[in-house]
């Protein structure tokens, strides 16, 4: 893990890159503004640091020109360092887009500790990204498929069904482990949240929209499944 400081105070970038070398991260100092973009910009199809440590007054090019400049090509995680508290406030209000904001003077050790769940954070949600995008391309390739969770639109062989928010999740959850049977209260659980107590009818009811809806559109294809006595399934039978 590489990262780049940028700061114009010598002896402070030398006992950040100390901190951080010892808790082992690599580290590159750059004082000026100007040169900390121009770096960025050469570096940005290839290698980018993994996270930037970016002060807010430098010499040629300030921190905010840096950040929204950067913010144009890359992700690339920034925490900001100002030397007034009260700047935090008004750099959050621009919505620079910069990860995380300190106060100086801080500690390194907290600097370290920031860096970390910073990089954390930001590793987990690629493992998310990509878990979910495996998953929707398996079940793409399975049943013809797709789930846009933050839409709640559900496309099938092309087909948009025109679904409810709990018919979305009742089809979420199932379709997220094919072959998989859920009884009532596994799907209630998913789609009540809120612990309402709704009796089992509900569901079926629910699941019966949600099929009719499957069949209106792609008749040939029996999705959701009933086992009875027990609950539901997500299959795709083979012809
Ligand atoms: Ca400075």
């Amino acid at each position: 893990m590489n990262i780049l400081i940028v700061e114009d105070e010598p002896k402070l970038a030398q006992l950040l890159a100390d901190y951080l070398s010892q808790a082992g991260f690599e580290s590159h100092i750059i004082a000026d503004g100007q040169q900390a973009l121009d770096y960025l910009n050469a570096k940005r199809t290839s290698d980018l640091p993994d996270l930037m440590i970016l002060d807010l007054m430098l010499p040629n090019l300030d921190g905010m020109e840096i950040c929204k400049a950067v913010r144009q090509f890359s992700h690339l995680p920034i925490i900001m360092a100002t030397a007034k508290v009260e700047e935090i406030d008004r750099l959050l209000g621009l919505e620079l887009g910069a990860d995380d904001y300190i106060c100086k003077p801080y500690s390194p050790k907290e600097v370290v500790a920031r860096v970390k769940t910073i990089l954390r954070r930001v590793q987990w949600q690629a493992v998310q990204k990509q878990d979910f995008q495996a998953e929707q391309s398996a079940l793409a390739a399975l049943s013809g498929l797709t789930l846009e969770p933050s839409q709640l639109k559900a496309v099938l062989q092309g087909h948009t069904l025109e679904l409810t928010s709990v018919e979305f999740q009742l089809l979420e959850l199932m379709a997220s482990q094919p072959g998989r049977i859920f009884n009532r209260q596994q799907l209630m659980d998913k789609c009540y949240q809120d612990h309402r107590v709704v009796s089992d009818r509900t569901i079926d009811s629910h699941i019966k929209k949600l099929r009719k809806r499957i069949k209106d559109k792609c008749p040939e294809q029996e999705l959701i499944h009933s086992v009875y006595g027990v609950g539901y399934k997500f299959e795709v039978l083979a012809d």
